[in-house]
């Protein structure tokens, strides 16, 4: 049984990590500034969970918060998820990126120092691989990041394998995820994109839920069975059961690795929509529209090396992945007959 900080705990992924953790008998404490957080994310825990979370709000770039959080709640290691994560944000605005994502998470390195803490699990992303060569993609293909957010995805990976390669940290894992989706089963928690989600999921369960007239579909010209691009989605319950097993890897073993997190599926944007249809019942209206910049036309994981090492494999399909989705939005969206 260990006790982990979860940085950006009230996020998307760090809240569904924060009940697959309790769920194995782990304690967690949550930090985070809330900049893209709903304040009552503890709260919902609590009652999902039965457990009290400590939270601490703060802002990884404030060394001595962090420092005094650590010290107040000693803890057997970190999960690294405080992040700005939009693409389009982070090429419109390069400093904010740099100075949240590398400034931030050396902040939190100098914090996690003073604390001598000295496991971490990183969120890392399959953006790092741009568009590969080839899928299924392999921890060992080359890296080549077309955007900020990616690049700081790659610095931030680097910087941890240096500080386990000189011994600052004793153990460490980066997880590359592929396409987190869907929402705990109780619909408790999940996903919520401020504004006009980038991301399909949140879009198709807004267009289900009537918020949006249709969905544009960017682009059905790709070199793909149907045309449209090709993910490799993942629910981010199985996501938040690779994280338990991650940190129990590095608590019991002095060793760093990177690695796939993803289903090894990959999905088109219509096969998606037409998965949601079937599990919801609910018609999602399309609209081809043009490619959307800088969007790679395929990618799906070679997910063996989480298996290895990890003991790792995703359960879940996409149709618990859409079910899930729809649940959490519909009951936001106040519609009770799912
Ligand atoms: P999220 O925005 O829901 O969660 C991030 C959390 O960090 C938020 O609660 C936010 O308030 C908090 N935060 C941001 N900056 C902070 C700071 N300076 N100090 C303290 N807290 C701060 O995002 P998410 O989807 O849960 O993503 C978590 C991590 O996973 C991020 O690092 C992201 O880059 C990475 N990731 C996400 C995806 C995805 O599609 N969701 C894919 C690959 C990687
Ligand atoms: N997509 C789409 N319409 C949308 C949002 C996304 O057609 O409103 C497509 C996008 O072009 C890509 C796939 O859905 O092929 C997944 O996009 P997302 O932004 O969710 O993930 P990412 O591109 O970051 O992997």
């Amino acid at each position: 049984m260990a006790r982990i900080l979860l940085t950006g705990g009230a996020g998307y992924i760090a809240s569904h990590t924060a009940v697959a953790l309790v769920e194995r008998g782990h304690h967690v404490v949550l930090l985070d500034n809330f900049a893209n957080s709903e304040r009552d994310v503890p709260d919902r825990l609590r009652r999902l969970t039965g457990k009290l979370f400590p939270v601490i709000e703060a802002d990884i770039r404030d060394v001595k918060a962090v420092t005094d959080a650590m010290q107040a709640f000693p803890v057997d290691g970190v999960i690294h998820f405080a992040a700005l994560k939009a693409v389009g944000e982070s090429e419109a605005d390069p400093l904010l990126y740099y100075d949240m994502n590398i400034v931030g998470t050396i902040r939190l390195f100098e914090a996690m120092q003073q604390a001598n803490v000295r496991r971490l699990v990183f969120s890392s992303s399959a953006t790092v691989y741009g568009q590969p060569d080839h899928s299924p993609i392999l921890e060992d293909a080359p890296t080549r990041v077309n955007n900020i957010y990616g690049r700081t995805k790659l610095v931030m990976e680097d910087l941890i394998r240096d500080l386990a390669r000189t011994g600052k940290l004793l153990s460490a894992a980066s997880l590359r995820y592929f396409n987190p989706v869907g929402a705990h089963p109780s619909a408790m928690i999940g996903e919520t994109p401020s504004g006009v989600p980038n991301n399909l999921m949140p879009y198709i369960t807004q267009v289900a839920t009537g918020e949006r007239p249709h969905l544009n579909v960017f682009g059905n010209d790709y070199d793909t069975p149907d045309g449209t691009g090709v993910r490799d989605y993942i629910h981010v319950m199985d996501l938040a059961h690779a994280h338990a097993l991650a940190v129990e890897h590095i608590i019991a073993q002095d060793v760093s690795l990177t690695v796939n997190l993803g289903t090894g599926v990959g999905i088109s944007v219509l096969e998606l929509v037409h998965a949601f249809e079937r599990a919801t019942g609910r018609k999602i209206p399309l609209n081809i529209a043009p490619r959307r910049p800088g969007d790679v036309t395929s990618y799906y994981a070679n997910p063996a090396m989480a298996e290895a090492i990890l003991g790792w494999k995703a359960k879940l399909n996409v149709d618990d992945m859409c079910r899930d989705a729809w649940r959490w939005q519909a009951k936001r969206a106040g519609i009770n007959d799912v």
